[in-house]
């Protein structure tokens, strides 16, 4: 066996069927963390030269995998990202690992600094909580975060509005805009605001209007932060007003299950 079937990937498996399984996958960790693709690509050739079983070969890309995540922060650090902390720091921890894993929760020093300055300033009020973080930014400045279009450049992050409930990844569970409150957008057939009522008794959040209000305050305060996208219900029950907050459009995901923050 040449030593060269690393960089052959999936393409030398044997079957077509093992080949293709390769590429969507390969695609498919690409398109969720960047550089996942590329960590596991040598692993593929390897497992796929040695002929080795399915089961044994995904082992051997989870390996591949979490070694080579341990590359990323000192790689992204020569390229101008530094990764938000996920464990162990008192004010600032992810809403899920998830994000950790999947290396979405990158950005530039610059938001890393402000992002612990507003968690700091949240802790003043409130002693042992953590602001918690949804996605930021990949590693290196090149593919798209999907399905944040504008997350490319390392400058802005989405926070979880505290409350009660909420899903487990921070979106698609909201709070529902009170009774009789107008629709922020007109109704139509098709748009990109990922409503998804059907899931809603199961995820939906209940906002903590005193703190939500303590965390766009400790926000709109810092003199870097140019903006807060919120929806127009959550802005109106906080006891915050800022020129900072405004509504995302009609054209993008609601904003009443995370709030997004972003440096000027
Ligand atoms: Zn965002």
């Amino acid at each position: 066996m040449k030593i060269l079937v690393i960089f052959a990937g999936p393409l030398v498996w044997p079957s077509w069927r093992g080949r293709a399984l390769g590429l969507v996958g390969v695609l498919l960790l690409t398109v969720l963390t960047e550089v996942g693709g590329l960590l596991v690509w040598p692993a593929l050739g390897l497992a796929g030269a040695l002929r080795l079983r399915l089961r044994t070969s995904l082992g051997l890309v989870g390996v591949a995998y979490a070694l080579g995540s341990v590359v990323v922060p000192p790689v992204a650090a020569r390229l101008g990202r530094v990764p938000l902390p996920c464990l162990g720091h008192p004010h600032l921890a992810p809403q899920s690992l998830g994000c950790c894993l999947l290396h979405r929760n990158y950005v530039r020093p610059e938001l890393h600094a402000e992002l612990l300055a507003i968690a700091a300033r949240y802790a003043e009020a409130r002693p042992g909580e953590q602001v918690r973080y949804l996605d930021a930014g990949f590693p290196i400045r090149g593919l798209p975060l999907l399905p944040h279009l504008s997350h490319h450049d390392g400058r802005k992050v989405d926070l979880a509005l505290p409350g009660r409930g909420g899903s487990p990844i921070g979106y698609l569970g909201y709070d529902p805009p009170p009774p009789g409150t107008p629709p922020a957008c007109p109704p139509r057939w098709l748009d990109l605001r990922w409503d998804l009522d059907p899931i809603q008794p199961l995820v939906a959040l209940e906002l903590d209007v005193t703190r939500a209000s303590e965390l766009v305050q400790a926000s709109v305060s810092r003199r870097a932060v140019g903006k807060l996208l919120l929806e127009p219900h959550v802005e109106a029950r906080l006891s915050v007003t800022s020129d900072k907050i405004r509504f995302q459009g009609c054209w993008a995901a609601r904003h009443d299950d995370h709030l997004h923050l972003q440096l000027r």
